[in-house]
């Protein structure tokens, strides 16, 4: 679950994470009084669960009151577009404002864990700020890492790998640990699948400040922190995907145009890289489940065709746990309810698959037999070429 920078500022500020003194606003009047709270200058920035709002124009600094307001007005209500949001954007309903501070220097840091090693990582450079995705891909030297043990925890020769590798000045090296040690505390203690901070600046009077937050929480953690529960903004949810949330449905929402439905996560997987390989895309991830009931499948397509770019769906079932008749009985029921716009490829295997087949190509329904999963992908593809 992502949460907002000024959500994530406040566990910032718990854990002693130094932020610049801020405070958010949902409408102009709101804005002004906090703008008058902190004095000039200011930057105000949009809340959206996206980064590279500076290049999309959602963050703006002010020197006056009136720039504040003009600032404000322009991003309040506006619908951001950055490399991370899609073409598409995001609304902006809630401002930050925020202090202005004079940067020395930008630095990145982030804190993952690394499933290969399974420790935790501290990732860090000295060229952070807006062009970090650039410094990586050109100059993945730049990049330090070190990794914590998760058993025993960060110790003081990790935070002197990490000060060292981003060639601090040794007078930096004490706030530097604190805040390293606090961000750690603040990872675990919130079961966080993501803390990332850019830019971490240092200040021209030395002193070292997560300017811009970025926390992922691990959705199956959430059970264990209902304070953590109530950051969840539901205007950031996709809606398609929020619906799948309330048919205990895996759905994932992509930008190609191929729908597609598949029992179990692996094979989801394969079929979406199959699909990738006829030359298609997938529009969704969807796991109806290794059970798939006539229910599931009617939710399934309801789910598929809610998105518009849907311009054909494979159906991909392996029966295994479930009979490929009883399937195919799910298939011919839910499409005659929901009113299929797209031509459906269906690919089964499995046990009863004679059955299953005879009961699909007796529907009258138009359903596209496939004989294998090579040939579902290139049919469907074929399709929405
Ligand atoms: P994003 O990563 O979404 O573009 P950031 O919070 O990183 O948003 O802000 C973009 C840039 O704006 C930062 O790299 C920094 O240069 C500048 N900035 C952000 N907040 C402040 C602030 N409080 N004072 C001065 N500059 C800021
Ligand atoms: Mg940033």
């Amino acid at each position: 679950m992502k949460i907002h920078e000024y959500q994530a500022k406040e566990l910032f500020r718990k854990y002693r994470v130094p932020t610049p003194e801020g405070g958010v606003g949902e409408s102009l009047e709101e804005i002004a009084e906090v703008v008058a709270s902190l004095g000039l200058p200011v930057v105000v920035k949009a809340q959206i669960h996206a980064g590279g709002r500076g290049k999309g124009g959602g963050v703006r600094l002010a020197r006056t009151n009136e720039e504040a307001n003009q600032a404000a007005a322009a991003i309040l209500g506006m619908t951001l577009v950055t490399r991370q949001t899609g073409p598409e954007g995001r609304l902006v309903r809630k401002v930050l404002v925020e202090k202005g501070v004079a940067i020395e220097k930008e630095l990145y840091l982030s804190l993952i864990p690394d499933r290969g090693s399974a420790t935790i990582m501290f990732v860090a450079s000295q060229d952070g700020g807006m062009d970090i995705e650039e410094v990586a891909a050109a100059t993945p030297e730049r990049i330090i890492k070190v990794a914590v043990n998760p058993l025993t925890g960060p110790q003081p020769f990790h935070f002197r790998q990490m000060a060292f590798g981003l060639q601090l000045d040794p007078a930096l090296h004490k706030q530097f640990a604190a805040l390293l040690k606090g961000l750690y505390q603040l990872f675990v203690d919130c079961d966080c699948s993501l803390v990332e901070i850019n830019p971490l600046i240092i200040t021209a009077d030395q002193q070292i400040i997560a300017l811009d937050a970025k926390i992922d929480i691990d959705g199956n953690a959430l059970f264990r922190h209902p304070e953590l529960q109530t950051l969840h903004d539901p205007f950031e949810d996709d809606p398609i995907e929020a619906e799948a949330a309330r048919f205990h449905l895996n759905y994932i929402n992509l930008d190609g145009n191929v729908g597609n439905m598949v029992n179990g996560a692996g094979l989801a997987m394969a079929t979406m890289d199959i699909i990738k390989q006829a030359g298609a895309e997938p529009a969704n991830f969807l796991d109806v489940g290794g059970g798939a009931s006539a229910e599931m499948v009617e939710n399934g397509f309801r789910l598929i065709l809610r998105d518009p770019k849907v311009k054909g769906i494979l159906i991909n079932i392996f029966g295994g746990i479930l009979r490929c008749d009883v399937l195919a009985q799910g298939v011919v029921q839910a499409a005659e309810k929901v009113n299929l716009s797209v031509p459906v490829v269906v690919r089964m295997e499995g046990t009863n698959v004679e059955e299953g087949r005879r009961i699909l190509s007796d529907s009258g329904l138009k359903l596209i037999n496939a004989a294998d999963l090579a040939d579902a992908a290139r049919k469907v593809a074929e399709i929405v070429a």
